[in-house]
């Protein structure tokens, strides 16, 4: 499958074809056949709003995840909650995305419990509306062997969304499985996919293409930040330095 909106699309009318109704992690238990779409933000908000749009012009509605202890965005700043904001108008749900290695020294599995229901707190606070789901970034294995239970959150990581469905994901920008293939059989009642906002365009490109822009896009980002905090921020250094 390549990593276009297009292709993401034709995966979603694949699904549509299929039977399958699309659920969330507090719905799904509505309909035999089923599948509930997951998106973990991992890098960009901005791309994350730019799959969510595509999904909204597809009529469907999915939960995106995203990090509040991370180095990449920033869930508390303007642009940030706007663009959180926007997901949720598009007619999706914000959850939780957890890492436990922000954390030092490592959570006991109590202690991780009472981490993910303050962080849902904050972001919640934020959005001035529930946050009641999570999913773990490069989770632990005893998170990922254990059973994480905790009050009044759902944990995707529970047993039940491996059990009970058929997990696939494009982790690192691959498919495990051929997810077209294993949605065209229909052989699985109910599937469970996990895919990466930030991995998608409108034209297929190689994930070193993917990671470079993103990364030389830092500068141009970092200089329009200082612009709007600096007063002639071009007399200090030269926007050419930085847009060429
Ligand atoms: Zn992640």
């Amino acid at each position: 499958m390549k990593f276009t909106y297009e292709a993401y699309k034709a995966l979603l009318a694949l699904l549509k074809k299929g039977g399958y109704a699309f659920r969330n992690y507090h719905n799904y238990g509505d309909t035999s056949r089923c599948v509930i779409l997951r998106h973990d933000i991992d890098f960009s908000l901005e791309s994350a709003v730019r799959l969510a749009e595509a999904e909204r012009k597809a009529g469907v509605s999915s939960t995106y995840f995203v990090l509040l202890r991370t180095d990449f965005y920033n869930p508390a700043s303007r642009r940030g909650t706007a663009a959180l904001r926007r997901i949720q108008s598009l007619g999706h749900e914000i959850g939780l995305h957890f890492d436990e290695r922000a954390y030092l020294p490592e959570l006991l599995p109590d202690q991780l419990a009472r981490a993910v229901i303050e962080e849902s707190g904050i972001l919640s606070a934020l959005l001035g509306t529930p946050v009641s789901t999570v999913s773990m970034h490069r989770p632990s294995r005893s998170t990922l062997e254990g059973e994480l239970l905790i009050p009044g959150i759902v944990n995707s990581y529970g047993k039940i969304f491996f059990r009970d469905f058929k997990y696939l994901s494009d982790s690192r920008r691959s498919w495990q499985e051929p997810v077209e293939d294993i949605v065209r059989s229909g052989e699985y009642e109910r599937l469970h996919i996990l895919t990466h906002a930030f991995w998608y365009h409108e034209k297929d490109e190689d994930i070193s293409r993917t990671a470079g822009d993103f990364i030389r896009s830092a500068n141009r980002e970092r200089y329009r930040r200082m612009a709007e905090n600096i007063t002639d921020i071009e007399s200090i250094f030269p926007k050419s330095e930085v847009f060429k």
